[in-house]
């Protein structure tokens, strides 16, 4: 099936068409339709699959509605991922496919200088990407609040779990607002990401690619 079809603002498909893609991966035309209904999810999917583009899509298309809504040193969208590698392949997605629109993202991983990316949050950003020990950090330090956050995406969760992040994940967590749209992908899912998603995902549907 086609991107045409989805309803996506023309700046998106623009980026996207510029980008080589024509037809839908599986897990995106089974995941972007419930994402853009506002429905909470669970992707099974591996690398390879497209699944980035079949979140950060949806995600772009939902920040549209309250653009320059931003507020200082706050997000309002979260990518969580496990390692600085995917945070920084996610980000280089986001920004391609949100090339002509003023979305502001900003990206937040350990083993660099805290500074620039104090500095990146201070003015509050439509995506923040993150990984969650640097994010925590700067969040108790206070320069990054996340109680604006509208819409939550985990990648790799069963990674995540792996590395050892479930009490910084729940830590965080616990600062977002109840009332959030949140996404889930995990390349398997073993019984610690199911126990994760029934508490941080309200009714949501299964996707398996
Ligand atoms: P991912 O699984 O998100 O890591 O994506 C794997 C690769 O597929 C990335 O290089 C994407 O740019 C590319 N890709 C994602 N969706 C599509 C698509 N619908 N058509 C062509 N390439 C795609």
């Amino acid at each position: 099936s086609n991107f045409s079809d989805l309803g996506l603002r023309d700046p998106i498909l623009r980026a996207i068409k510029e980008g080589g893609y024509e037809q839908m991966t599986p897990i995106q035309s089974r995941a972007i339709p419930n994402i853009l209904e506002g429905k909470d999810l669970i992707g099974v999917a591996q690398t390879g699959t497209g699944k980035t583009a079949a979140f950060s899509l949806p995600l772009i298309q939902y920040l549209l509605k309250g653009e320059g809504k931003r507020k200082a040193k706050t997000a309002r969208s979260l990518i969580l991922a496990p390692t600085r590698e995917l945070a920084i392949q996610i980000s280089d997605n986001v920004r391609d496919y949100s090339k002509y629109l003023h979305l502001r993202s900003t990206i937040v991983f350990g083993g660099a200088s805290e500074k620039p990316q104090i500095k990146a949050m201070a003015p509050g950003v439509d995506i923040l990407i993150a990984t969650p020990g640097r994010l925590l950090d700067l969040m108790s330090q206070g320069h990054i609040k996340l109680n604006e956050v509208e819409f939550l995406v985990l990648d790799e969760a069963d990674r995540m779990l792996d590395m050892g992040f479930i009490r910084d994940i729940k830590k965080i967590i616990k600062e977002l607002p109840d009332k959030r749209q949140t996404v889930l992908l995990s390349a398997t899912m073993p019984k610690s990401v199911t126990t994760l998603a029934n508490t941080i995902l309200i009714n949501p549907v299964r996707v398996e690619v």
